[in-house]
This record gives C-alpha cells, structure tokens and sequence, in this order.
C-alpha cells in the first residue's frame, strides 16, 4: 500500500500531467498550422509596423509568447515559436518580454517590404530644424509610448519660442501623440495650436472594432496627472480623451488638414485646407494611417460624404452606399446592414474582393445572398447629388436613392509629405 502511495500515484499523476500537456500542445500546434495556412492564402504575410522575428536556434519552444500576445499573433509550430498572423499584430513587444530565452527581437520591415521610417534624434526632432515627430508616425506603435513622445518632444520645443512667429508649435494630429503634446503645450504656457483633419480626437483608436479591448499601460498625462488604466475598451478610451479635453480646456481645430510643411527664415509655414500659418515649430503626430483618399467625384464635397463609419445606429433606416473592396469597405458595409431597415449597397471597381480576411468575405456572401447587401462589382461613382447618386457600370449610368455615402478607398500616407519637406526617412528591411 506504501509503494502506491509514494511510487505509483505520482508516476500516474505524472504520466497524466504528461500526457494532458502532450494534447494541448498538439492542439495548440495544429490551431497555430490553420491560422498560418489561411495568412498564406490571403497573402497577409507581412506585418504592418513594428513585430517579431524570432531566431529558432535559440527558442525551446515554451510557448510564453503565445499565451502573452493579446492580438493572437504568434503560434507554435514544429516546437518554435511563429508570427502566425502577421497582419494583426501591432507591435506591443509582449511576445518578447515574455520569451524566457530572449528568442525574439523586434523589427521594423520585412525583406520582402520595407518600412518607411523617419530620421529623428533622441529629442524627437528631424533633421529638418523645428520639425518634430512623434508617436507611431516615428515607428512605435503603441499608445503608451505615442503619449511619452509627445510629452519629450515639447519639453525641446518649449524652449525654441520664436516672437516673429503666429504659434511656438503647430501640433498636427489628435491621436494619443498629439493629445499628450497639447496637454504639455498648454501647461507650458506655450502659444500653440492643434489641427487634426477628423472631426474628432482619438486618433487611430477611433478606427478600431468596436468594444476592442485596448491593451496600455497606466499614463501621466500633463495637466491631468495620472490615469491608471491597463484594459480598457475603445469606446471607454474615447470617452477618456473627451473628457480630458473638457477638463483641460486644450482647442483642437478640426476638420483641418495639413497639406504642406515649407521652412523659410528660421520659420516653419504650415499648409493647411483652412490656411497657411507660420511657426517656430511644428510637432507631426499624425500616425502612419494617412489621409484618407477621396473619390474625385462630383458632389464628394456634400456633408452625407463620409470617409469612416463610427456609429452605424445613426444611420438606421437610410440609404447608405459604401465605396471600397477592402477590409474596411466590407466591415463598414456589414455593420451598416446590421441596422435594422438600412438599405445598404456596397460598389467596387474591381472584379473580386482580392486581399480581404476569409471570414469578412464569407460574412459579405451570406449577406448578399440573405439580399441584405446590394453588392455591385465593376462599378464607380459617377455623381453625388443630395438625395441620390449616380452609378456607372461598364458604360450605363444608374441613380440610386442615398442619404449617406461612406468611403473606404484606402488613404494617401504621410511619407511623400515628408519628403517633400526634406526630411530625411529611411527604409527598414528587418535588420536590427
Ligand atoms: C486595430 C488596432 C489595434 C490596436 N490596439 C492597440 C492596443 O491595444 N494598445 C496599444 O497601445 N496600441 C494599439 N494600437 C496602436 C495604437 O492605436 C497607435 O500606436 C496609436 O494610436 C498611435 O498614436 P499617434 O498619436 O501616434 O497616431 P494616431 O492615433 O494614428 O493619430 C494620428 C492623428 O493624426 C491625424 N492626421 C493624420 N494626417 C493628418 C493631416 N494631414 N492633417 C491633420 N491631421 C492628420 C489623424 O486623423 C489622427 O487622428 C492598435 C492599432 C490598431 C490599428
């Protein structure tokens, strides 16, 4: 009975344990083997921004990787570590601190696709006097870091105070970067101004699925002080930033896009759609999504003309038209089908719908065979006029009933903005 009790129930506990941990790690392996077969066959094989390169050499295999990347992008196969699902992973670096052999560094760029990074020093500023960058346009991805860049880079600006000039700073961009730098700009004292070409602040996280659980680290913002927060959803996180702004009485000027950036005199002239201003500096916190893209139609200046959905719910019971054949023209035009009595028609110039995730492409056919999406291939929009547009299709023109027009055409990005401005940026290709 003693040699069950100290020799034969541990060897079984054991042999049990064994084999459990055997099973997940099967299952976990052939889960990982899916994910990475369907990124191969979408073609979503390169990661946007900063991400992982792991070195099998030196991982064992202990998964800690997997457990710990909240976006779900790593996986195991054959024993070693993977970026399974490039396309969602955001470069959190979670996967690195958790590997227990230093297996993994952080890369921008892939060998097969460069990354376009600009060149700043460790003030933030480029090699252009007065223009400073900050936060994910910069390379790093993540609020927390966009916060502290945006804060750095205005304790350099606020000693460059210029009286010749209408601002101290321009600050472009009311994302986490430029939030954070306005804050610091008012408590400094300094003559700025915000212009952020949305009409509203949030930044990226504005574009973010909804209810999203937004992964960061607790913040300190000026004039506000601490703000714990580690979990938080996109809309809660939102709601933050507004009330941040009530609180602090910050000015963003929306709806204004920077178009041009000259520098002239020791002076930065600052191009926008609502005028030109002169600065002794400028701050770009204006992330690496761009400027969306416009149609080039007419009636596109009309205010139903819309280039992100936010709130599906207010468009219940319309007429609404998306343009776009990608990831964001199917979920806009999904979530917007979602509303009850919503007539919804999706348009695309294209044939198929190329590089969208398999699971919006299968949500977009069962949509458009429930006749819940009017779904028009090969199509463009000829004219907007208030109550209705015009469609064409191969030669023959259409009019359709519209109240409300979203466009997912993708966005024109930074980089050629910068260039012009002469600023120096250079393409990463993975190498550290
Ligand atoms: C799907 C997704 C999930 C993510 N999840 C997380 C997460 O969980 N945790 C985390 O830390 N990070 C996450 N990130 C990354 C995070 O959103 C970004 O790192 C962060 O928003 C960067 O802040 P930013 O201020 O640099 O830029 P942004 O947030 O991109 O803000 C830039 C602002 O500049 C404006 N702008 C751009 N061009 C112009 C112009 N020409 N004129 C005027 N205004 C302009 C834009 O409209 C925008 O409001 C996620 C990103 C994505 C895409």
């Amino acid at each position: 009975m003693q040699e069950l009790v100290y020799f034969v129930f541990p060897a079984l506990t054991l042999a049990v344990a064994a084999s459990l941990y055997r099973r997940a790690r099967k299952a976990r392996e052939a889960s990982s083997v899916a994910i990475w077969s369907e990124t191969q066959t979408t073609g979503l094989t390169e990661p946007a921004s900063l991400h992982p390169v792991l070195d099998p050499s030196v991982c064992v295999g202990a998964g800690s990787c997997v457990i710990d990347c909240p976006e779900q992008a790593m996986g195991i196969i054959d024993g070693k570590g993977i970026l399974i699902n490039p396309s969602v992973c955001i470069g959190h670096g979670a996967c690195a601190a958790a590997c227990p052999v230093g297996a993994i560094r952080l890369v921008f760029g892939t060998a097969r696709r460069g990354m376009e990074i600009p060149a700043v020093d460790p003030h933030f500023e480029t090699n252009v006097r007065g223009i400073f960058i900050a936060g994910e346009l910069g390379g790093m991805g993540l609020i927390r870091k966009a916060v502290d860049q945006g804060k750095q880079a205005m304790q350099t600006i606020a000693k460059r105070r210029d009286a010749r000039a209408d601002f101290d700073v321009i600050i472009v961009g009311a994302g986490p970067a430029g939030i954070a730098a306005t804050l610091a700009a008012k408590q400094a004292g300094l003559r700025y101004m915000t212009i952020e070409q949305e009409t509203t602040l949030g930044g990226t996280a504005l574009h973010y699925p909804r209810r999203k659980i937004v992964m960061t680290a607790p913040m300190d913002l000026p004039l506000v002080g601490k703000v714990a927060m580690r979990e938080i959803s996109k809309e809660s996180l939102i709601e933050l930033w507004h009330d941040v702004m009530a609180k602090t009485g910050i000015e963003i000027s929306f709806a204004t896009r920077l178009e041009k950036l000259e520098s002239a005199s020791g002076l930065i002239r600052v191009h926008t759609d609502k005028g030109i201003f002169a600065t002794a500096n400028v701050l770009l916190a204006i992330g690496r999504r761009g400027t969306p893209r416009r149609l080039g139609a007419a009636g596109e200046e009309l205010a139903k003309v819309l280039y992100r959905l936010i709130e599906p719910e207010q468009f219940r019971g319309a007429n609404a038209l998306v343009v776009g054949g990608g990831d964001s023209a199917l979920e806009a035009a999904l979530a917007l089908a979602d509303e009850p009595g919503t007539q919804v028609t999706l348009v695309y110039r294209g044939e198929t719908f190329g590089r969208v995730k398999p699971p919006n492409r299968e949500r977009m056919e069962a949509a458009c065979s429930a006749g819940r999406i009017d779904v028009r291939m090969k199509t463009e929009v000829l004219h907007i006029a208030a109550d209705h547009v015009t469609l064409m299709r191969e030669g023959q023109q259409t009019d359709i009933p519209n109240e409300v027009l979203i466009v997912c055409a993708g966005g024109i990005l930074p980089m050629s903005l910068l260039k012009d401005a002469g600023i120096r940026v250079e393409t990463r290709h993975g190498e550290d």
